[in-house]
């Protein structure tokens, strides 16, 4: 059988099926950028490739998948974390010009060009740990013509991996306005925003839109075809999980306050869970999220670097693992179907995630021993090669 690419003498870890699916002595290969075969050697068909590489025993995983970030702004917010290092108070904050109106302020100030220049580094840092695809949402811009550039500025991105956009217009209330009328702005927006996004997201929190205004805002999403997904019960149980199920959103995200009632719809609606051990470390949260009922109920469990400058600046999808590991006591299969498997669940996506004919081919090859050695290291980064489409990148 003829293919364009071929990698074999590789310990596969393809993610389907149950577990890991590990195949010792594995290979893979690729024909027009997916894959045509990964599994044992033994089992392969004979196949005449236009490019083989030896992988010398090295691990390959499907590509790696970052399914929350809020990378695309401008600005950061060191000032703002070293004035809190220093004792300042919220308020003390907010008066010197932080918190996330002042990102805002940058990413609205910024060109398209200047947003698509700031962002494509944490981009970058993603990539160089196997990263192959990142979900990228909007929601500091807070007008139409500022969220429509942020969500351009992530599809420019869009040249070394798969980008999946999210919209996410109610991310705060922006000062000019206030929370009704601007629900209704945001849902005005959906019409125009709708080729520019996959998704819709949305902040219900206290402190943040109403369960109410939510339901709003994801009716109107799927009106034009959107998939939902929510920044769930972070702060407090504000019913957010379970609201999510209702609306057949994908993922449901944070859920540090989620309760079992919440898990129990999430299970029954077929939602993904999202956890973000970035910001739990970064804001010191205690409260840790529902995991033995997560288990328990058998809710597909991703993890994410929830990449942004107020509360996660993170751009390493391998330390975001060890967090995941040391904060949540997640384990090492749970770490690494996290940002490969059920990150592509959190997306609504079938061709990704899995070594399985017929996906898109994006590999990461890694120079380990061992699987447990990209959830153990902090700072440490073995990547070997990363394929994107069939093609190293
Ligand atoms: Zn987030």
């Amino acid at each position: 059988m003829r293919c364009d690419a071929l990698w074999s003498n590789a310990r596969l870890a393809t993610m389907a099926g149950s577990g890991l699916g590990i195949a010792e002595d594995g290979l893979v290969a690729v024909q027009d950028g997916c894959i045509l075969y990964a599994g044992p050697a033994g089992k392969a068909p004979i196949f005449e490739a236009e490019e083989r590489t030896d992988c010398e025993g090295r691990w390959i995983t499907p590509g790696l998948i970052d399914c929350h970030t809020h990378l695309v702004y401008a600005g950061n917010r060191a000032q703002e974390f070293e004035l809190r290092l220093k004792g300042a108070s919220y308020e003390e904050i907010a008066r010197a010009g932080g918190g996330i109106l002042s990102t805002v302020r940058a990413t609205r100030a910024a060109s398209l060009e200047e947003l698509v220049e700031q962002s494509r580094p944490r981009r970058d840092a993603l990539m160089a740990e196997g990263v192959t695809t990142l979900e990228i949402k909007s929601g500091y811009g807070l007008t139409l013509d500022d969220e429509i550039k942020m969500l351009r500025a992530a599809h420019a991105l869009g040249d070394r991996a798969n980008i999946v956009t999210t919209f996410l217009g109610a991310h705060t209330c922006p000062p000019e306005t206030n929370a009704e009328v601007y629900i209704d702005s945001v849902c005005d927006m959906m019409s125009i925003v709708e080729p520019l996004a996959d998704a819709v997201d949305v902040f219900c929190e206290r402190i943040a839109f109403t369960p109410e205004q939510t339901a709003r805002i994801f009716v109107e999403a799927q009106r034009h075809g959107l998939k939902v997904k929510l920044h769930a019960d972070q702060l407090s149980n504000g019913g957010g999980a379970a609201l999510a199920a209702r609306h057949g959103a994908v993922s449901a995200d944070h859920l540090e306050h989620t309760d079992e009632t919440g898990v129990r719809a999430m299970a029954d609606a077929g939602t993904a869970a999202v956890l973000l051990p970035g910001a739990f470390y970064f804001l010191r949260e205690t409260k840790l999220p529902p995991i033995d009922l997560l288990r328990k109920h058998k809710v597909p469990v991703a993890i994410a670097t929830d990449c942004n400058p107020g509360t996660s600046p993170l751009t390493s999808i391998l330390l975001c693992m060890n967090m995941a590991a040391t904060c949540f006591r997640l384990t090492v299969e749970e770490c690494l179907l996290g940002v490969t498997r059920n990150a592509a669940r959190a997306l609504g996506r079938e061709d990704i995630g899995t070594l399985e004919a017929g996906n898109q081919c994006d590999l990461a090859i890694w120079d380990i021993e061992d699987l447990s050695e990209l959830v153990y290291r902090m700072g440490f980064n073995p990547l070997c090669r990363r394929v994107w489409k069939g093609k190293d990148a």
